[in-house]
């Protein structure tokens, strides 16, 4: 006979917030005027999980019509028993994409509840690799003016003390490149000689364009090319590694553990990006790691921070973690107990139980879109 579950999910609720962005953004390949969070809370036993996503606002409706169902009354301390069971049910609906980050959003939160109730800090959990994560700055859209840019920049370095920093290129889908270079050259003089710049183009280059102005980078100093070519393209990826200095990452876009295995199957990355609120939660999270350490490659955490940064912390081949601007804006507003980057790391707190943070309904009402 089954025992009673120690923790059973007793309901589930799902809110999206549009929360437009402080001035129009754009990267490579997309622009923005505002960034779309999905909270869930789970509630279990006497305790409650709070997770989230970034990502459309049908998430929040696809949680409360499709997994509320499949986790109701199962035990959120076996949370890799729901997160199979969630990845069973969405089959039909295409598990990677908005099901796969209301997945993750929903295995997050059981993860936060479980915690809770052990009276623990997530990453404790998990148990720790790193006790601290070092981060970098990351933003640097192209709409930036020179001013806006500098700014940022110097409050990344000054401020936060981070060790790199990350700025987009590939403008209008690689039609510009004569000012990516300009604004990369313009970064490294801001930061001087002894931060790491990195780039992110956001697979707005072609591959041979992409070398051309990796050339141009490795003049430059950059370390981190990051998608120089779209990331479905692995041949693409590759060629580029091949021939340019600077390492190439991709990976964020993961939704399920072959990705990543294929990814790295083909040489592709010289450092796998595993985001926690897109690739199926905590559990999918170092399930990706194992795959990457087994290839013998470091991971990157790819934003929603405060959430990566206990995966981070519990994960022996972690890199960094992407501070990434939209999300650490959001989450300091609308989140209690949001962490903070002092001297270019973050420490999850271990004092606090689950990620330590409560959502704030009421400030974030005004934004509210299901
Ligand atoms: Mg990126």
């Amino acid at each position: 006979m089954q025992a009673a579950p120690a923790l059973p999910v007793r309901g589930t609720d799902a809110r999206a917030y549009r929360i437009p962005t402080e001035v129009p953004e754009a990267d490579g390949t997309l622009s923005w005027t505002d960034t779309t969070l999905v909270v869930v809370r789970v509630d279990a036993g006497e305790t409650t999980g709070l997770g989230y996503t970034y990502a459309d606002a049908a998430c929040a409706d696809f949680i409360e019509r499709v997994l509320a169902a499949v986790i109701a009354g199962r035990d959120a301390l076996d949370v890799p028993a729901a997160w199979a069971a969630m990845r069973s049910a969405v089959r039909n609906q295409g598990r990677p994409g908005l099901a796969g980050c209301a997945i993750s959003a929903v295995e997050t939160a059981l993860w936060d509840a479980a915690a809770r109730a052990h009276g623990s800090a997530l990453c404790r959990l998990f148990g720790r690799a790193h006790q601290s994560v070092p981060v970098y700055g990351s933003g640097g859209f192209t709409t930036y003016d020179p001013r806006q840019s500098e700014a940022q920049l110097r409050r990344w370095v000054e401020e936060l003390g981070v060790g790199a920093v990350k700025i987009k290129i590939g403008e209008d889908r690689g039609t510009a490149v004569r000012r990516d270079l300009e604004r990369v050259a313009r970064a490294r003089s801001t930061v001087g000689e002894d931060v790491a710049v990195f780039v992110d183009a956001n697979g707005g280059y072609g591959t041979k364009q992409a070398v051309r102005v990796g050339a141009e980078l490795d003049g430059l100093g950059v370390s981190w090319f990051e998608e120089p070519v779209s990331s479905d393209d692995l041949d693409g990826l590759c060629r580029v590694r091949d021939r340019v200095g600077a390492d190439v990452a991709a990976g964020e876009y993961g939704y399920d553990l072959p990705y990543f295995a294929d990814m790295l199957a083909a040489g592709a990355v010289d450092c796998l990006q595993v985001d926690v609120t897109r690739c199926g939660g905590f559990s999918a999270w170092f399930r990706a790691c194992a795959v990457a350490a087994a290839a013998n490659m470091d991971v990157s955490a790819h934003c929603a921070q405060n959430l990566s940064a206990h995966a981070a912390a519990a994960t022996p081949n972690t890199r960094h973690l992407e501070w990434f601007r939209d999300h650490e804006r959001i989450e300091e507003t609308f989140f209690a107990g949001a962490l903070r980057v002092t001297d270019g790391a973050v420490r999850p707190d271990i004092s606090a139980p689950g990620h330590g943070m409560e959502f704030k309904d009421a400030d974030a009402a005004e934004f509210r879109v299901a």
